[in-house]
């Protein structure tokens, strides 16, 4: 079975009443050696290291996780709407609390999901953790949101780029707020195109984001980018579940996503000659670090 964009996928699923996780896992199976079960039973697992980097960062251990640039500002954002009135309010500063303890996490070369990629791995976890506390979702819920997570990615790698040295910070970010948008989506009742439609907005909303890391590390300006993907995605997921529809569909935006990140010149893709990495800040940050070493 060969299903290679959105719009052959929705129709598959229409036509054939496939829902869209099951679609997901019948292609994992395909395209892996693992059966089934196997494919749920690692789900599991990637479940409980996203729940247990968010856990380390923001309850239990938050003083001791921190990045050789970042500190973990997830932690300062949690005490804040613990004891504060939110400016987002009470949903949006959490995820934005989970991506960023999460991001320290990855920082501190401690466990994460790599999801898509680990420059963007505080995405997915922030905002599958935080609909599962604001909606009580159960673990077969949050599978499903994973296998249709799957399903953006994978798409998306087959037709465009997940890497920041590819495509900019566009196509790593964008990707990783694109499957966190259509997973909750898909986990709170949302068609089939609202699905896709809150995807393809992450990716107009975030077009054009260049990659230019600090010192070539994954933190600076990543961590804070991720916290925006976070928000991109709930806001995404917010428009398409109230009826909100892309105006332009989801493959021709990867395709669009796609040009803008091969017009890119290289000191826009993840080689730090570009953007905050060359700013007087970004320099001495660099020089301090590589006499340390
Ligand atoms: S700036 Fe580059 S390295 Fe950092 S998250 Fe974005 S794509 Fe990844």
């Amino acid at each position: 079975m060969r299903l290679n964009s959105a719009t052959e996928i929705i129709q598959y699923c229409t036509v054939h009443k496939v829902p869209l996780h099951a679609l997901s896992l019948e292609l994992e199976v395909a395209s892996t050696d693992k059966s089934a079960d196997e494919i749920i039973n690692y789900l599991k697992q990637v479940l409980h290291v996203m729940n247990d980097a968010i856990r380390d960062s923001i309850y239990d251990s938050p003083e001791s996780i921190k990045g050789k640039i970042i500190e973990n500002d997830g932690v300062k954002i949690k005490n804040r709407y613990e004891t504060h009135q939110t400016v987002c309010g009470g949903t949006m500063a959490k995820a934005i609390a989970y991506a960023l303890g999460t991001m320290t996490v990855n920082a501190s070369m401690g466990k994460i999901v790599a999801s898509p990629t680990a420059g963007s791995c505080g995405v997915l976890p922030a905002v599958l953790m935080t609909m599962k506390e604001r909606f009580d979702l159960s673990e077969e819920t949050l599978i499903e949101g994973l296998l249709v997570a799957n399903i953006i990615g994978r798409l998306v790698a087959q037709n465009a780029t997940i890497a920041g040295a590819e495509g900019g910070c566009q196509a790593e970010v964008g990707t990783a707020s694109a499957m966190a948008a259509a997973a909750v989506v898909y986990m709170l009742d949302g068609d089939i195109n609202a699905v896709f439609d809150a995807s393809a907005i992450c990716f107009k909303n975030l077009m054009g984001l260049i990659c230019d890391p600090i010192a070539g590390l994954v933190e600076s300006p990543c961590a804070k980018r991720n916290a925006i993907g976070t928000s991109n995605a709930l806001i995404c997921a917010e428009m398409t579940l109230a009826g909100v529809k892309s105006i332009v569909a989801f493959d021709e935006v990867v395709s669009a996503m796609y040009r803008v990140g091969k017009a890119l010149p290289p000191a826009f893709r993840e080689t730090s000659t570009g953007g905050l990495a060359v700013t007087k800040t970004a320099v001495q940050i660099s020089t301090k670090l590589f006499k340390e070493v």
